[in-house]
């Protein structure tokens, strides 16, 4: 892990922010366009089109496209795929299946970039084509998100970057026994997709550098039903795990502001997210938490 202090931070005026807010605001309508198409029969290389459309009728540009030479607008990461997953005619959705997502747009220069994980259909024929209970899977999309808002809610000036990591980790170790992935980490962001400081989902608090107004952050969790281990596929991009468990991916980028985290990828700027965690109301029914607990001491996973 690196966490250099010597590398400038960018930080952003309220102006450039809310340039970023409108390339959030973009991402988060591409996203929504997206997973509102998700259907058994459909496949990747078509959900990406949905994604370039939207991101392009914005006038916005899609951030991964070429980058690193990667082809697609989107990445659709499916089941034991984590992330990096490129959309293909090839790959169709399947009742049952597991779908991330991660997209990123980019206006006058500056960059959002946001995941979700859904569900392709979660009817009882469904759990014919998989190898885990609907709880298991709920559980595992419900408390990788979780893990994510709280995270945001500690982007806050004063704190210390690794508090962000620290929450990440203590909320996903309760929400169930999930592999926390180490190898991919969260980002900075601004005038490119990827800056410093990455981000880890697991630590130590109290550590890194501390958080100013004008900081953003691409937090986004990858939480996995069995061994956190990753391989990349011979097409040198898609993440998989070694024992083939089923994965989950949530990311926001999110403002350091005096005001508090401003959560520029989510259209409510958090609001929603924030509200329930105050709440409790994001806590996993227990009895999910009790499946999967269960599912993992009979070997379904093997943890961390
Ligand atoms: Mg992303
Ligand atoms: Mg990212």
């Amino acid at each position: 892990m690196r966490l250099r202090r010597d590398d400038p931070i960018e930080l952003k005026s309220p102006a450039q922010l809310a340039i970023m807010r409108a390339a959030g605001l973009v991402t988060a309508a591409a996203l929504r366009a997206v997973a509102a198409a998700v259907a058994p029969g459909i496949s990747t290389a078509e959900l990406d089109a949905i994604a370039e459309r939207e991101i392009r009728a914005a006038g916005a540009v899609p951030s991964f496209k070429g980058y690193f030479g990667f082809p697609a607008t989107i990445c659709t990461s499916v089941n034991e795929q984590i992330v990096h997953g490129i959309p293909s005619r090839e790959q169709v959705l399947r009742d049952g299946d597991v779908l991330s997502i991660d997209c990123g747009a980019i206006v006058d220069g500056w960059h959002g970039d946001s995941a979700l994980t859904v569900r392709v259909g979660t009817t009882a024929e469904a759990s014919a084509n998989r190898p885990y209970s609907e709880a298991e899977l709920a559980g595992l999309v419900h408390a990788c998100e979780l893990a994510l808002w709280h995270g945001l809610a500690l982007a806050v000036p004063g704190r210390r970057l690794t508090d962000i990591s620290h929450a990440v980790e203590q909320a996903a170790r309760a929400a169930g026994r999930y592999g926390i992935i180490r190898e991919y980490t969260g980002h900075g962001i601004g005038t490119a997709m990827h800056m410093d400081p990455p981000v880890p989902n697991f630590g130590r608090p109290g550590r890194g550098p501390v958080l100013m107004p004008g900081m953003a952050l691409a937090i986004e969790p990858m939480l996995v039903l069995g061994s956190p281990q990753t391989a990349v596929l011979a097409d040198d991009w898609t993440v998989v795990t070694v024992d083939g468990s089923w994965a989950a991916h949530f990311e926001h980028t999110v403002a350091v502001t005096e005001d508090g985290p401003v959560v520029l990828t989510a259209e409510d700027g958090g609001a929603a997210g924030f509200a329930a965690l105050r709440s409790g109301h994001t806590a996993a029914p227990p009895e999910q938490v009790g499946a999967i607990r269960m599912a993992v001491a009979e070997g379904a996973g093997d943890g961390i």
